[in-house]
């Protein structure tokens, strides 16, 4: 390990004592960045954030992607206190309920109905559960490197950790996490990316069996790994010849990369949809819809679908807001363009050391991969040089810049990621690079 270069001495201190009462010091395990390195923010403003020592960062991780205006904005915040004047949660509905409904139906051509959930965990379980209620079905198909949220059922992933790219055979299918029953397992198809012969020979031999294809077209979890439109059209229309639903989770994608979301890059009409994160510039709301027939079998006797917190006033009134401004102005060009430059500065750097490199995903959400081609799926992603990702946004935190230590998320752009933070971030990349190569050259070989 390298020593820090900025001083993170309170939240070193912090995180000793938190780890008195939270597990890790932390409230979710991927906050936690090392006993010396974990940071605790003070507070966010636009693209920027400040942890507890005054060190100042542009931040690309955005909380996973929901800041998509950027932190504390003032307009989405005043409409939360609009929002917190109504009260609450009462266990019955508001008006504006409908009104959002209305405006993610305007934005989403194949959501005619809407529920509501908290979490995109929340909101994929409750679409998961929704077809299984609809086709009276049980299993369902995952693409690996998928992320679908903390539920036993999302929880499958292909174990490429010790897997050899070059042997024929496939990774196991691990589960995530301890505590999942393996009994789950026989319920999972789980199949890689871009694949369209074992995409068919899954429904040939099991399509009638199949509830729901879930599939994250950019995979917002997997360095922004992109589906090919024949791929996703491929699974609709496997889907339908077998009576399956499509169910597209647009939690990162959506309302992000377009208006309509990724679905409308593809021109591809799913069953279900899931939406959360640049719902409510990061008040904690989520959201499903799809096709009537399918959103009509929540009721009593079909599918279960509720929750306490459900469409809280507060979320629900900044998620109204976050919407507008996201469908009404050019904020999502806006991204894109800054997504797009910072992409070209990065470029010009690793170019000028002739670097090998490649972008994924969308200029709104896009890994960087240290290939020539960016991976078509998470088998690929083994053969990309990593470490070298790694180590540079190691140096790049150090730097002021956050990026996921992890090279599997993406870099997420917002509104007010402005030509200051990108100036900032390019001159960090520079150093950060050097940094890596220097300290990679300096490893004894092997
Ligand atoms: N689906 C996708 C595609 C996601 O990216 C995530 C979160 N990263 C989830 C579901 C789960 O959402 P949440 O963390 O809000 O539960």
């Amino acid at each position: 390990m390298l020593a820090n270069t900025r001083n993170l001495s309170r939240s070193n201190a912090h995180y000793r004592n938190a780890l008195k009462r939270l597990p890790l010091g932390v409230s979710s395990t991927f906050r936690y960045w090392g006993d010396d390195r974990t940071i605790y923010v003070k507070r966010g403003k636009g693209g920027r954030v400040w942890d507890i020592d005054d060190n100042q960062y542009v931040d690309y991780r955005l909380g996973y992607g929901p800041a998509i205006l950027g932190y504390a904005d003032d307009r989405v915040d005043a409409a939360a206190r609009r929002g917190m004047e109504v009260g609450g949660v009462f266990a019955l509905s508001t008006e504006r309920e409908l009104t959002v409904a209305d405006r993610i139906a305007n934005m989403v051509p194949s959501v005619d109905l809407v529920r509501f959930s908290n979490s995109g965990t929340e909101a994929v379980m409750a679409a998961l559960r929704l077809a299984r209620a609809y086709t009276g079905r049980e299993s369902y198909v995952l693409i690996e490197g998928s992320y679908h949220g903390l539920f036993d059922a999302a929880m499958w992933m292909a174990d490429v950790g010790e897997w050899n790219p070059d042997s024929r055979s496939d990774p196991e299918t691990v589960p995530y996490s301890k505590g999942i029953p393996m009994q789950l397992k026989d319920l999972v198809h789980l199949t890689p990316m871009n694949d369209p012969n074992r995409l068919e020979d899954i429904f040939a031999r099991h399509g009638d069996s199949i509830a729901a294809m879930l599939i994250e077209p950019i995979q917002g979890n997997c360095c922004g790994i992109s589906a090919d439109t024949e791929f996703v059209r491929l699974a609709r229309d496997l889907c339908t010849r077998h009576g399956a639903l499509l169910i597209v989770d647009e939690v990162k994608t959506g309302f992000r990369v377009a208006r309509g979301g990724v679905q409308s890059l593809h021109g591809v009409t799913p069953d279900i949809s899931t939406f959360a994160k640049a719902m409510a510039n990061g008040y904690p709301i989520a959201a499903l819809g799809g096709r009537e027939k399918v959103m009509r079998m929540f009721r009593y006797g079909g599918a279960a679908h509720g929750g306490t917190y459900t469409a809280h006033a507060v979320s629900l009134a900044a998620a109204e807001e976050c919407l507008r401004i996201l469908d009404e102005t050019d904020a999502l060009e806006t991204i894109a363009t800054a997504g797009a430059r910072l992409k070209a500065g990065i470029k010009a750097i690793l170019d000028r050391r002739g670097i090998v490199h490649s972008f994924a995903g969308h200029d709104s959400m896009f890994g960087v991969f240290f290939a020539e081609e960016p991976p078509g799926n998470y088998r690929d992603w083994k053969r990309s040089d990593y470490t070298f990702y790694d180590t540079m946004a190691y140096h790049l935190h150090d730097l002021g810049v956050i990026c996921e230590p992890d090279s599997r998320e993406p870099w997420f752009m917002c509104e007010a990621h402005d030509q200051s933070c990108l100036d900032d971030t390019l001159r960090a990349v520079e150093l950060a690079v050097d940094r890596a190569q220097e300290q990679l050259a300096a490893r004894p070989q092997s």
